[in-house]
């Protein structure tokens, strides 16, 4: 209730427009025009009024992350974000992508690595700690939830804090393919088989390309591939 004329000033015209909205899709798309319109729209009456008829529990003022009816209605719709639970979360195709090609490139270093392993008659270790390493590198970059089998559902930040952070750590372990290169001295055979591969496929994934493995029958496109290792 309106109670003077100063608050009249502060009602912004959008809370004025969003009365007139019935549908939290529509919310979603009006978030994202800029920060002060999220910020408005999250607080509006309209997700108490949801939340209500929908008789979903009130937020709880003690609780640390569902503060207010707009976190309410997306905890209970599961729509959260799986990252920062507060705000709305839709599928990201691109992010999925990339992680199926860093799952199935961690796979094929997994596999080479057990190839390599030392047995009494082939005692060298260099080839198998770098697969090691590789697999080391990766590991932070697949997403659990890809190897559970769950979906990846991010806001619009996460999702773009999420492929910035992705993109830098390929470039990273690139760069640090190479100084390994100057600094040990590889066969060819083991070049051909794992560096290029995965050098060529870190590529790829930064171009948004399909990955390219000989050993998985060329381009990989989906987890339906012939293995021959
Ligand atoms: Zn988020």
């Amino acid at each position: 209730m309106i109670e003077n004329a100063n608050e009249v000033k502060n009602v912004h015209f959008l809370t004025l427009g969003l009365n007139y909205i019935n549908d939290p899709f529509t919310f979603f798309f009006v978030f994202l025009v800029c920060k002060l319109w999220k910020r408005i729209t999250k607080a509006h009456y309209f997700w108490k009024n949801l939340c209500d008829s929908l008789e979903f529990d009130p937020p709880n003022p003690q609780s640390r992350k569902y503060k207010t009816y707009h976190s309410i209605f997306l905890k209970n719709v599961h729509q959260l974000c799986t990252y920062c639970q507060q705000d709305f979360g839709s599928k990201q195709t691109s992010i999925s992508k990339i992680n199926f090609k860093l799952n199935i490139l961690q796979d094929y270093c997994l596999d080479r690595w057990n190839f390599y392993r030392p047995t009494p008659i082939f005692k060298t270790r260099i080839n198998y700690d770098f697969c090691e390493y590789l697999v080391d590198e990766l590991e932070p970059l697949v997403e659990p939830s890809i190897v559970k089998g769950t979906e990846l559902k991010l806001c619009l930040n996460c999702a773009i804090k999420k492929k910035e952070f992705l993109f830098n750590s390929i470039r990273q372990l690139k760069d640090s393919i190479y100084i390994k290169l100057k600094e040990v001295k590889y066969t060819k055979f083991f070049f051909k088989d794992i560096i290029r591969v995965v050098l060529r496929n870190l590529y790829k994934i930064l171009k948004e390309d399909y990955l390219y493995i000989e050993k998985y029958g060329g381009a990989v496109k989906n987890y339906d591939f012939p293995k021959n290792l």
